[in-house]
């Protein structure tokens, strides 16, 4: 990998991780207000705690998505960042530029789902 691709995701990471904890910080707020006696207007007891289950789904992915992007941050220095765990190739920078926590190549994740 290239030093400016590095740098590259290296922000993209940090743009992430800010999107993800203004996500997560707004997510939380609505869990507070679908409280079950704030069951109000047009949505039932039960239609307000389908959202809630939603919300609450959505809310941990991002947090999961948020842990992991933490710690790619903190290997993203290391030599063997962006090296596929599977093959040991490169992981296309179009898939970092994506999703830059990924570690296995799209060639290997190919591999996996024919098994
Ligand atoms: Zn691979």
């Amino acid at each position: 990998m290239e030093k400016n691709e590095r740098e590259e995701i290296k922000n993209q990471i940090i743009k992430l991780i800010q999107e993800l904890e203004s996500e997560i910080s707004e997510l939380s707020e609505n869990d507070k207000t679908v409280a079950p006696d704030n069951a109000i207007g047009r949505l039932t007891r039960m239609e307000a705690m389908q959202a809630q289950n939603i919300n609450n789904a959505t809310l941990n992915n991002k947090r999961k998505r948020l842990i992991r992007l933490k710690d790619t941050l903190g290997k993203i220095d290391s030599p063997y960042f962006g090296e596929c765990k599977g093959c040991g190739e490169e992981i296309e920078i179009s898939r970092l530029r994506a999703s830059p926590e990924a570690n296995v190549c799209s060639e290997c994740i190919r591999q996996n789902q024919k098994k």
